[in-house]
């Protein structure tokens, strides 16, 4: 098996990696970043959403393990004191693995042919930071609402618990296959009105923005943004591609959540 490392650059997870490096050449693995078998990343979800994003030519026929060098992720299933554990099942894996929806993101701009095309392992959204945005919302071809806010955000079932859920969103379990509408402070008052909670489509429905002013957006695709004009039209569905994850022990999807904003402590106050 051929393994590729990526760590964020805090002084733990910089050991880490040193440490199961050692670990894997001793266990005959080769490390191999152009083209590898498995992706370990460590850091955090963070970390993983960048190896992803560096990653992405490769989703048919790579895994992702994360390491988390703080707190249990929702990407990451093995903490930084469990490397061994780790060497060991990649030793006895048989190709056990899971694996998630994607959001697949198509931008088209004024003047330009081709659309341009990303995935979101998280979420996407679009924001105007100078003034309100204005935009038309289309399920499928069909027109919602007119949309007026902050932005507007679409993410995946396992994005569900980032950015989706600062804005409101529902947290959804990723064994399901569909995407989340989520307003950024929409404006509501008796001339204006938009639905003002979160949506979630069918895995067969798409999702459409089309910006009344075209100009001053900021596009977000997970941790990448970038400041857009000329927009006519964003299209979010559910991509082909999925990303997929050794999996060689379970965790419960709501005990992740639990750990992640409950927490036992503030389960048992009064
Ligand atoms: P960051 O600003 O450095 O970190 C944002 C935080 O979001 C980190 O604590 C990260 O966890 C956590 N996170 C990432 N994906 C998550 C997921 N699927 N579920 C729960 N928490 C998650 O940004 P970053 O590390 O490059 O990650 C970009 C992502 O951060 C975006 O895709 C967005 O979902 C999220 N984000 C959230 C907010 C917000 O809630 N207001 C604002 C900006 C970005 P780790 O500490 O484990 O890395």
């Amino acid at each position: 098996m051929k393994i590729a490392i990526v760590h964020n650059n805090n002084e733990k997870s910089l050991a880490v990696t040193e440490e199961l490096k050692l670990l894997l050449i001793k266990n005959n693995f080769s490390i191999d970043k152009r083209n590898p078998d498995l992706i370990i990343t460590i850091g955090g979800d963070g970390t993983l959403l960048s190896a992803f994003h560096r990653y992405a030519h490769l989703l048919d026929s790579v895994r992702f393990v994360g390491i988390h060098t703080g707190h249990l992720g929702f990407y990451t299933d093995w903490r930084d004191y469990e490397l061994p554990e780790l060497v060991a099942s990649l030793v006895n894996d048989k190709g056990e693995s899971i694996s998630y929806p994607l959001l697949d993101v198509r931008v088209t701009f004024q003047g330009r042919k081709e659309s341009s095309h990303f995935l979101a392992l998280n979420e996407s959204t679009m924001k105007r930071v100078d003034g309100t945005m204005v935009c038309d919302v289309f399920v499928k071809d069909e027109l919602f609402e007119r949309f007026r806010g902050d932005g507007l955000c679409v993410s995946t079932p396992t994005g569900s618990t980032g950015y989706n859920k600062s804005v409101g969103g529902a947290i959804i379990h990723p064994r399901l296959e569909a995407i989340q509408l989520a307003e950024i402070a929409s404006i509501n008052n008796r001339v204006f009105r938009t639905l003002s909670s979160p949506m979630i489509v069918a895995p067969d429905e798409w999702i459409r923005i089309k910006p009344i002013t075209t100009d001053g957006f900021i596009l977000t695709v997970d941790q990448l943004s970038s400041s857009e004009k000329n927009i006519v039209e964003l299209q979010y569905r559910i991509a082909n591609e999925r990303i997929h994850f050794a999996r060689y022990r379970h965790t419960h999807f709501w005990s992740r959540v639990e750990d992640a904003f409950i927490g036992a402590k503030n389960k048992y106050e009064v």
